[in-house]
């Protein structure tokens, strides 16, 4: 089958290798029918990933079919259509039990599809712990529309979750990214009196314009005046900083009214600078990590609700033999790209 492989830094391949097998009796196999690239595939590709493994394959945003399942996987069968979870995780140890499975302690547990094990930028791919990782697609709901539940989606589910959102709430978000209207998505769901979407690129800014006219948009050097006119107490209730640029902590905390909430969903090159002499007395409740990806069922409901619609992201269309060119157009932001589906 055809994967594409991680060789060395910098270098991405479309390979020939065998059909993933099953290995454990908790594995699946799923036959891919509609994948992505996201921006973590590209710090692969740059070395920002120390973790990865040369040789594998990489991918971690899919849907699919079950082509196969081991002998202690009960939850889906061979036929299903399913989302697949970025996320590996066991779904008994302590953190799982709690719902950070992120932090699972199997040796393969957090994001290890497509990194640290082979991942579904392929024809095929082996989820294990199938029971947690796999969620059946509704029937009413195309593989378009599943297609960022196990990922981005989840992601931006998560960092709304923690972020405690209420109606009478004025929230910031910080880039308008793939990332970014996914949170921006989840975020309208919570109805707040005013949400803001901070972004520098000017086809991004459109973009949000265009599909959500509710939503205040402005670049990143007007954000902070823009923030002040437009809050009712001298910042936002809440910020979820995105975009993980050079100055875009700063601007987050910057931009939150004192006690607020202030979610940190970025993924920095760079380590970042905590002034707290600055910061003293503004009291701020600064959340960070990496996504809990446990609620792909509840977000599957939404899209099947017609709640949640990730349909326009998807901004171009390439077979797997093509995968080179989508990443050219995905790496670069040529063409007005958001997401790229990447079908067999
Ligand atoms: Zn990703
Ligand atoms: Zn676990």
């Amino acid at each position: 089958m055809l994967a594409y492989t991680y060789v060395e830094h910098g270098k991405f391949e479309l390979r020939e290798k065998p059909k993933p097998e099953i290995i454990n009796s908790r594995d699946a196999i799923i036959r891919v029918t509609l994948g992505s690239i996201c921006t973590s595939d590209l710090h692969i590709k740059h070395g920002s990933v120390p973790r990865a493994i040369p040789g594998t394959t990489v991918g971690h945003e899919m849907v699919g079919v079950v082509e196969e399942v081991g002998a202690d996987v009960t939850l889906v069968k061979p036929g299903d259509r399913v989302t697949v979870n970025v996320e590996t995780f066991c779904g008994e140890c302590f953190f799982c039990k709690r719902g950070y499975v992120n932090n699972c302690t199997d040796s393969n547990g957090g994001w290890a599809l497509g990194c640290r094990i082979d991942g579904g930028q392929a024809e095929y791919v082996r989820v294990p712990y199938a029971d947690q990782g796999l969620n059946r697609i509704p029937d009413t709901v195309s593989d378009e529309q599943a297609l960022f539940v196990g990922d981005v989606l989840a992601t931006g589910f998560w960092a709304t979750r923690i972020s405690e959102i209420s109606e009478d709430d004025t929230v910031l978000i910080i880039g308008g990214g793939p990332t970014g209207i996914c949170t921006l998505l989840c975020v309208m769901l919570k109805k707040p009196r005013r949400i803001i979407v901070c972004e520098k690129s000017p086809e991004r800014i459109r973009f949000v314009r265009e599909h959500y006219p509710d939503v205040l948009v402005v670049e990143s050097e007007n954000c902070k005046d823009f923030v002040i006119q437009n809050s009712d107490h001298g910042g936002t209730d809440v910020v979820l900083e995105v975009a993980g640029s050079e100055d875009t902590f700063r601007l987050a905390w910057e931009c939150a009214r004192p006690n607020a909430i202030v979610t940190i969903v970025a993924l920095y090159d760079k380590p970042q600078f905590l002034p707290l002499p600055d910061m003293y007395g503004k009291n701020l409740i600064i959340k960070t990590g990496g996504v809990d990806g446990c609620d792909c069922a509840e977000i599957l409901n939404l899209i099947e609700e017609g709640k949640i619609d990730t349909t326009p992201l998807i901004t171009h269309r390439f077979p797997l033999k093509e995968i080179e060119e989508a990443y050219r157009i995905f790496e670069n932001k040529l063409d007005g790209v958001i997401k790229v589906a990447i079908y067999k």
